[in-house]
């Protein structure tokens, strides 16, 4: 177990993190800006341009509410608290880069256009309104004022007070911008050479060592007397992390198209710099870098039964990414069976939403500061099927 730096030393600890995505970077920023430490980001691909750059950026912590068997039972309490953190990460991303962090606080609409959504949007009301989380109920008529560009098959739905947005690539370019300006924060592009020495892992030349890379965490490799082994041999619980495919596509932002999130079933559309994201897939075990032309079409489809005005939007982008998913589709974050080593990783769908939060857990396991109750909760080794009840 990692007991944190002691305070007494006299040099800022350095930490290495491997993996620059959206979680990696945001342990960076958090570290180098409000802990004082220096920070080495290790990456195999250019930073940022993993399944952070794919997603979509909704910060969207009211769809855990109603969650299904299996899902873990705190992972809503970890996105409300990460939601909480947004707009102050946001103020200090925009404050330290002087780049825009692409954070929009307007409400998101989920929509019910069939029996089975209305009842799902009703599960997710019932948590909300017993635990206090602001949300509106609303009519077809009355979302039709809201958001005049949807469908006239809308049945009803809920404004979401607490589901937000964010242009994720604008904030990976800004948190990039923050930390290559800092002299505390360096890059190394290519894998980092961690060795297994005395029953621990380590990293010559730094204190602590994070891996936070995504979905491909499980595949790290450590040196151990001059062979390669899998960083699962010391904790095999990361090798629950699995990927996700997801595929997507943005449109022009055509007259009629949505100036809100919009969500309803699997599709959802997100208003972003003069274009709409609409997405996506999710596919179980599909490491996909590719979209795929029929996917795509199908997807634009689904889309413009929701917005009518988007069917004519010609398409801008289309893309694939990889979610990085465990068993409860919740991260780990903290401490590994591995002496010396943390992980945060396996964010599946709501790895920008839960950025902030899982920087500040790890920080705080690293400075040695009071770790959260809430935060204890996702370790790995964790029984998924007690989480899953
Ligand atoms: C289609 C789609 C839509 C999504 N929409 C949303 C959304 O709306 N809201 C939301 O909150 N989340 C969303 N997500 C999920 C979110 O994108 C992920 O949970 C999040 O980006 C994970 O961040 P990460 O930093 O762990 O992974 P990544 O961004 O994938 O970064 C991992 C990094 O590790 C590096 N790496 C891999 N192996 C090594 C190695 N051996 N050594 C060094 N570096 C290595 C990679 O090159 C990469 O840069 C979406 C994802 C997808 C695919």
């Amino acid at each position: 177990m990692f007991k944190g730096f002691s305070r007494a030393s006299l040099s800022p600890p350095r930490v290495a993190i491997i993996g620059a995505g959206i979680i990696g970077l945001s342990i960076a920023f958090e570290l180098v800006f409000r802990r004082g430490t220096r920070v080495t980001l290790f990456d195999t691909r250019p930073c940022g341009r993993g399944a952070s750059w794919a997603a979509a950026g909704m910060i969207a912590p009211a769809f855990e509410a109603a969650a299904e068997a299996g899902v873990h039972p705190r992972l809503f309490d970890l996105c409300l608290e990460s939601a909480d953190l947004w707009p102050e990460f946001s103020a200090d991303i925009e404050r330290l880069s002087g780049l825009p962090s692409g954070f929009e606080p307007a409400p998101a609409l989920a929509v019910a256009m069939d029996a089975g959504e209305a009842a799902h949007l009703a599960a997710i009301s019932d948590v909300l309104t017993t635990r206090g989380v602001a949300h509106r109920k609303l009519d077809a008529g009355e979302l039709a004022r809201l958001e005049p560009s949807l469908s006239g098959d809308v049945l009803g739905g809920l404004e979401l007070e607490t589901d937000t947005r964010v242009d994720n690539r604008r904030t990976v370019t800004a948190l990039l911008a923050a930390l290559q300006a800092n002299p505390r924060a360096s890059f190394v592009e290519g894998p980092a050479p961690l060795k297994a020495r005395d029953g621990r892992i380590v990293l010559d030349g730094y204190d602590a060592v994070i891996v936070a890379a995504g979905w491909e965490t499980a595949t790290i490799k450590v040196d151990e007397a001059g062979s390669l082994r899998s960083l699962v041999n010391w904790d095999v619980a990361l090798d629950d992390i699995d990927c996700f495919g997801g595929q997507m596509l943005s449109v022009a932002a055509v007259p009629g198209a949505p100036a809100r999130v919009v969500r309803s079933g699997h599709v959802y559309l997100v208003p972003r710099g003069g274009q709409v994201v609409i997405g996506a897939t999710m596919e179980p075990g599909r490491a996909i870098d590719t979209p795929e032309d029929e996917i795509i079409a199908t997807l634009k489809a689904e889309g413009a039964k929701l917005c009518p005005a988007l069917a004519q939007a010609p398409v801008t982008e289309s893309w694939a990414g990889i979610r990085p998913g465990t068993p409860d589709h919740a991260p780990f974050i903290g401490p590994t069976a591995a002496p010396g080593l943390l992980v945060a990783a396996g964010h599946y769908r709501n790895g920008i939403l839960l950025a902030p939060v899982t920087a500040k857990m790890i920080a705080d396991r690293l400075m040695g500061e009071a770790v959260s109750e809430l935060a204890t909760a996702f370790t790995t080794g964790r029984d998924y099927a007690v989480a899953g009840t």
